[in-house]
């Protein structure tokens, strides 16, 4: 079914942006529902004016007399709050963008899901697909609605991904870039600042999945979204770094065969692949020129420069009712600490050693529902960050 309406959760980011540029490229009239975003309510009002959207949604209120004043006369609703914002998420539409980052895109995603019956749900959002993997599914299933795997490299694989063959699927290779410390020493790294972490070298990304890019907590929060997204064990997905970034990842059947899906380092490509399927469109994005280039290198990821990604299989491979615990502990441990290292308050090697102590120390509980999800994920955020603070005032008096 051709999509005619969409909506875009987390409008203003970078994949939120690259999306609009992807529909602005297309020969279609699409009606744009809803856009939401969290401050930057100029940019809000500037895109649902451009895309003639219904309603632009603020979360946070603060802006709310600023986008309604921006507005008014346009025809277009403004709303503000997490309410408001769930109520956007659940318009009808075709096609929904889920680019919301971390947590705060679960509650908005679920109600996307549950009204996109017969239509499709894009997710670039990992963090749910981590902490909620099951419940996100399970959700779509019922609900009748699709999801596509948005991140670069669960769209490689999906694209290359045959589910009939399923059974014959030996290992799921996804790549990584390295980061901007690929080339660090651990001595190097103990004192860069939020600055150098932010330089990707290849991608150009919103402040908090940079930062998980060069931890490589970013490619460790993709082993458990793959394993959620394509149902393999946990052994069969490996982590290989790839420099150049062009293949975006690949998968290896029993007959030796390795498909691999290849492209700029531009998330059009993904976006464009999500808004057609199952036709191909065109990318308003960079391409590929194979004669520049002149390589493709491959490397073995360094666990003990970066030993984030050996966490999440050690999450992973916990007896299952303490599983989704630990991805979701995971996963918050990661928010606050890198929310903590952009604001100063800690150093580069502290976000592996928070999400380390916060893992292994996390209460054990079974966590099912939205609201067990949420509620646990809230209490490891409040652990986490008085852990941060006694922290500090432990280095503080030490160094007195
Ligand atoms: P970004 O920081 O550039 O944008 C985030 C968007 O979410 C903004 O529109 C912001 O207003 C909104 N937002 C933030 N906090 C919110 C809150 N509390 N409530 C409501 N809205 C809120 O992030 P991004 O780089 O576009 O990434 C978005 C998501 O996509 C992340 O989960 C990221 O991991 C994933 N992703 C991004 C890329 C990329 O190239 N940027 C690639 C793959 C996956
Ligand atoms: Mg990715």
């Amino acid at each position: 079914m051709a999509v005619k309406t969409v909506s875009i959760l987390g409008a203003t980011g970078s994949v939120g942006q690259s999306t609009i540029k992807v529909l602005q490229a297309q020969n279609v009239d699409y009606q744009v529902q809803a856009l939401t975003a969290n401050n930057n309510w100029e940019l809000l009002a500037e895109q649902a004016i451009t895309l003639k959207a219904k309603r632009a949604v603020i979360a946070n209120e603060a802006h709310f007399g600023n986008l309604k004043q921006a507005l008014s006369g346009t025809g277009i609703e403004a709303a503000a709050g997490e309410a408001a914002l769930i109520e956007a998420a659940a318009m009808p539409a075709d096609w929904v963008m889920a680019a919301i980052v971390g947590m705060a895109g679960l509650k908005p995603l679920m109600a996307a899901i549950e009204q996109g019956q017969g239509g499709t749900v894009a997710i670039a959002n990992k963090e749910p697909l981590v902490a909620a993997g099951a419940l996100v599914l399970n959700a779509a299933k019922k609900a009748g609605t699709t999801i596509l795997p948005v991140d670069s490299e669960h769209n490689a694989i999906f694209q290359v991904f045959e589910p009939h063959n399923k059974k014959n699927v030996e290992r799921i290779i996804l790549t990584a870039s390295g980061g901007p410390f690929r080339n660090h020493s651990l001595g190097d790294m103990a004192d860069v600042t939020p600055e150098q972490a932010l330089a990707h070298p290849n991608w150009s990304m919103g402040d908090k999945i940079s930062i998980d890019s060069a931890t490589m907590m970013n490619k460790a929060l993709e082993v458990i979204e793959a394993q959620f997204l394509f149902g393999v064990d946990t052994e069969q997905i490996e982590v290989l770094v790839h420099p150049q970034s062009i293949i975006h990842s690949m998968v290896e059947y029993s007959d030796g065969s390795v498909l691999a899906q290849m492209g700029a380092a531009d998330m059009c490509t993904p976006i464009t692949n999500a808004l057609g399927y199952p036709a191909r469109l065109k990318t308003p994005g960079q391409k590929l020129d194979f004669k520049q280039m002149k390589h493709l290198d491959f490397e073995v990821l360094d666990e003990e420069r970066f030993p984030t990604v050996r966490l999440a299989y050690d999450c992973l491979k916990q007896e299952k009712d303490k599983r989704q615990a630990a991805c979701i502990a995971f996963n918050a441990a990661n928010e606050v600490a890198v929310d903590a290292f952009l604001n100063h308050k800690i150093a580069f090697l502290d976000i592996y050693k928070i999400i380390l102590y916060i893992v292994n120390h996390r209460p054990d509980e079974r966590v099912g529902s939205l609201e067990d999800i949420l509620t646990y994920d809230k209490s490891i955020r409040m652990m986490t960050e008085s852990y941060i603070v006694s922290e500090n005032s432990k280095k503080a008096k030490a160094s007195i």
